[in-house]
């Protein structure tokens, strides 16, 4: 899970790193309103999206007076960002971080990441701040400096110096940076975050090692530990199909094609999808129903990926081993009945209860249409959704007894 930020910001300003004075705001108005209660001459004023980059594309303006603040706001409120790293549909800016405008003397990279060959926690640092860290690898790779930190000791402040020394930092500015790796480090393992980064941390005119911009990423699976950080979660900056699943408790995750697969387990999401692209298709999600999964359930994952406009066909493709085919199959049926669902829907079940599965696919007299290998449902599934296409109409019909089947 990301997180603004202005929010980042606080969460390592507890954990005693040196952020810029600053204040959120929700309207231009509130924005020139914090400006005059930060004090001061000028202020940066910054889109708060789940996004960096935002530099470049316009969403970090310095401002100079009330009126500057409240046009580059004006221009931010109620528009999408698009930033290299959104993608080309943007993030809604709907906050605004106003903060003192620092002078800036240096700025380095910093971040904090899990490097999955150690096993470790490792801190990636370099003197060439500001650039996106995929440039500096790319055009300054020997700038670069690394340091892993042993889990059982923790980040050692002799690993700090290191580092201070290796980015050619000011001897009088290293116990101040040992200060901020050591509370980002913290903040990263206490928190179970899997990313933090600042960049740039700057050195100030007045001398002071300050993070001026934020970024981290929890784990997901780790949120139930820590409320305070779960509650920062903003769901405006989030796919609104991915959102909905995570509050049902289905994990999804939206892709761009047009055949919707529900499956159990990630593997056979895989599975799936590769067959799909193998048939000539191109999916459009993969909704993982998990184990055990009860009718309503089912129910409930076929209506997620039902309300996907760009949904034309659908795969449910399950391997039972705790799940249960029937159930599986008195979840379809019972969403078909109870949603209008007018794209084709390709059913291949396997293993526990799959005979009581079919049959109750086969006596519910909807048009679905069944396979018995992933080869078999996948062809189908994209055969279907051709078909469909070509002849530019749309047939299904819940209540219609002609099965799809029989008419192919
Ligand atoms: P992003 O990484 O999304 O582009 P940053 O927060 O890193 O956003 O801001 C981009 C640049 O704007 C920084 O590299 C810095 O030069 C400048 N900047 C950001 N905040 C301030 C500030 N408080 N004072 C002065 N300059 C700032
Ligand atoms: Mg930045």
């Amino acid at each position: 899970m990301d997180i603004h930020e202005y929010q980042a910001k606080e969460v390592l300003s507890n954990f005693g790193v040196t952020v810029p004075r600053g204040a959120l705001a929700y309207s231009p108005e509130q924005a020139a309103y914090r400006a005059r209660e930060l004090g001061g001459e000028r202020w940066v004023v910054k889109a708060q999206v789940h996004a960096g980059g935002r530099g470049k594309a316009g969403g970090v303006k310095i401002c100079a007076s009330d009126t500057e603040i409240q046009d580059a706001t004006e221009g931010m409120f109620g528009q999408k960002l698009v930033t290299h790293q959104t993608g080309p549909e943007g993030k809604g800016i709907y906050r605004v971080y106003v903060e003192e405008a620092l002078q800036i003397d240096h700025e380095f990279y910093l971040g904090f990441v899990l490097d999955r060959s150690s096993q470790r926690v490792m801190i990636v640092a370099s003197a060439e701040g500001g650039m996106e860290i995929e440039d500096i690898s790319a055009d300054r790779p020997d700038s670069i400096v690394r340091a892993t930190v042993e889990p059982a000791v923790g980040l050692q402040e002799f690993q700090g110096r290191e580092l201070a020394f290796k980015l050619g930092l000011d001897a009088s500015l290293v116990q101040q940076f040992v200060r901020t790796l050591q509370g980002c480090y913290r903040a990263f393992t206490e928190l179970d975050a899997t990313m933090v980064e600042i960049n740039p941390l700057v050195v100030s005119g007045d001398n002071r090692v300050i993070a001026l911009d934020a970024k981290m990423t929890f784990d997901a699976n780790a949120l139930f530990r820590h409320p305070h950080v779960a509650e920062l979660r903003d769901k405006s900056q989030e796919d609104p199909r991915e959102s909905r699943a995570a509050d049902r408790g289905l994990s999804y995750v939206g892709l761009e094609g047009n055949i919707g697969c529900i499956v159990n387990g990630a593997g056979l999401a895989m599975a799936t999808m590769d067959t799909i692209k193998l048939a000539g298709g191109e999916p459009a999600n993969f909704l993982d129903i998990g184990g055990g999964a009860t009718p309503d359930r089912v129910a409930k994952a076929f209506r997620l990926v039902i309300s996907d406009g760009n949904v034309e066909a659908i795969l449910v493709n399950i391997f039972a081993g705790i799940n249960r085919c029937d159930w599986v199959a008195e979840g379809v049926v019972q969403a078909l009945r109870e949603t209008q669902v007018d794209v084709p829907v390709i059913v291949r079940l396997a293993g526990t209860n799959v005979e009581e599965g079919q049959k109750i696919l086969a006596q519910s007299g909807l048009p679905i249409i069944r396979a018995t290998t992933l080869m078999e449902a996948a062809e189908r599934a994209v055969g279907a959704w051709r078909n469909d296409l070509s002849q530019g109409v749309v047939v299904r019909d819940p209540g219609a007894s002609k099965s799809l089947e029989a008419a192919s």
